[in-house]
């Protein structure tokens, strides 16, 4: 058929609200689209720190990918393993798509910055699986530590690298649930060192400066230990090198900053930090038929710095591409993107937060029924009433 094939790889913040643009848009334009994602569901890595803290078990932060878009759009789940822009197809694991257009929103992966041992030894909270797997291992460490009459040294020890948004959030969200989860398995919760390990001078670098301070004021009181403008140096099986400090642990968590899936740079894609070169059309600069957003593409602003790789500007990236596929494909000139920034919220445990929001700052209650509404408004976005309904009941069901 005249078709034109249309695949989007990912089903992120970026790739879902693409999906669904373009599954709206399959008849008036003819299109035959496909959507590659390594599960059948949609993960909410925004929340990723509610099941590590083990206030939430999972299905609470994942939605099905059938529940999101429509029957216009094929959904392949598999894994990408490389993309050939130049002959036009991706290989997956299990088969090879060919494509007219290429839509990647494949998000990030973990910058590691060659530190010796980071990556070997350390636990990341980049999916929902990686999540659980972290609270496994506190639960797991926790039983140990009563049953091995000889415990092992760091065993109740657990450290977080990096104290950006990502940190902050999982500190928050440990520091509640460690003094709940801890008398389950006789343990004091005394005995549990919660080390945060940040290389600048503050937490949250580059965020307000009242607010960081306030977010670590609240960790603080939380029991959290703040090792503030000491990097990690190295990481072993059995202890992290913070400076010239050696701590025991057999829990680092490496929150240490983002990197553009890998995948980009091993195709041929032109990128800084892995995140591959857009134009202000969101295109590939190196391959005018594919289009890339979210955190695998790195976009400037009008003052010339790098936007942040953010939900909030991956599902804004998402609706623009479908606007300009639309405007290309109906013989129109495609608009350049820009970011309308809502502000950003950071959680700390499930009763505190800070943000800006329209730039005006929030803490307190207010920034925590702020963080709830931008949740609520994304599943709005994402499925309406029916989808806010099950949110607020706490479960999407899946078929996985
Ligand atoms: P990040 O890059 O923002 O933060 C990483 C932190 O690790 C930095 O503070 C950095 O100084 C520190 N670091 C780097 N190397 C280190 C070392 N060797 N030792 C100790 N510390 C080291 O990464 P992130 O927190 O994952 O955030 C990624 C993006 O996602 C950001 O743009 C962030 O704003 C966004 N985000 C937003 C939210 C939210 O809106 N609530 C939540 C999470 C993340």
């Amino acid at each position: 058929s005249n078709k034109k094939r249309v695949v989007i790889l990912g089903a992120g913040y970026g790739g879902v609200i693409a999906a669904q643009g373009l599954g709206k848009l399959a008849k008036k334009l003819n299109l035959d689209i496909t959507l590659v994602n390594k599960h059948n569901y949609h993960q909410m890595v925004t929340r990723l720190h509610e099941p590590a803290g083990g206030f939430a078990e999972g299905d609470e932060v994942r939605i099905p990918l059938k529940r999101l878009v429509n029957d216009n759009v094929k959904l392949i789940k598999d894994w990408v393993e490389a993309i050939d822009p130049v002959n036009k197809q991706v290989t997956l694991k299990e088969q090879v798509v060919a494509y007219d257009y290429l839509v990647i929103g494949l998000g990030s992966d973990p910058e590691y910055f060659c530190i010796p041992g980071l990556q070997e030894h350390s636990y990341t909270l980049r999916s929902l699986n990686a999540a659980r797997l972290i609270k496994t291992q506190i639960e797991g460490s926790l039983a140990k530590y009563k049953v091995e009459s000889q415990s092992e040294e760091g065993l109740l020890n657990i450290v977080v690298g990096g104290a950006g948004f990502t940190g902050i959030e999982l500190l928050g969200e440990l520091a509640e649930w460690l003094p709940v989860v801890a008398p389950k398995y006789d343990v004091n919760v005394k005995d549990i060192r919660l080390i945060c390990v940040e290389a600048a001078p503050t937490v949250m670098p580059g965020f307000d400066e009242e607010l960081s301070i306030k977010a670590a004021d609240i960790l603080r009181n939380k029991g959290v230990e703040l090792k503030i403008g000491t990097p990690v140096k190295e990481v072993t099986q059995d202890y992290v090198m913070i400076g010239d400090e050696k701590i025991p642990t057999k829990l680092m968590i490496w929150t240490g900053g983002v990197r553009g899936n890998s995948v980009l740079e091993d195709s041929g894609f032109t990128t800084q930090r892995g995140r591959a070169n857009i134009n202000e059309f969101l295109q590939s600069t190196n391959f005018e038929d594919v289009f890339i957003i979210g955190d695998s593409s790195i976009y400037y602003d009008e003052n010339g710095r790098p936007l942040p790789p953010t939900a909030q500007i991956a599902m804004q990236q998402g609706e623009h591409l479908v606007h300009n596929i639309e405007r290309l494909l109906t013989g129109q000139e495609m608009t350049p993107f820009v970011f309308i920034n809502r502000g950003i919220i950071a959680s700390i445990g499930p009763k505190e937060a800070v943000g800006i929001v329209f730039g005006k700052r929030v803490s307190g209650l207010l920034a925590v029924y702020l963080k709830r509404l931008v949740h609520y408004r994304y599943l709005f976005i994402f499925g309406g009433i029916p989808l806010v309904i099950q949110g607020f009941l706490g479960q999407f069901i899946p078929q996985v």
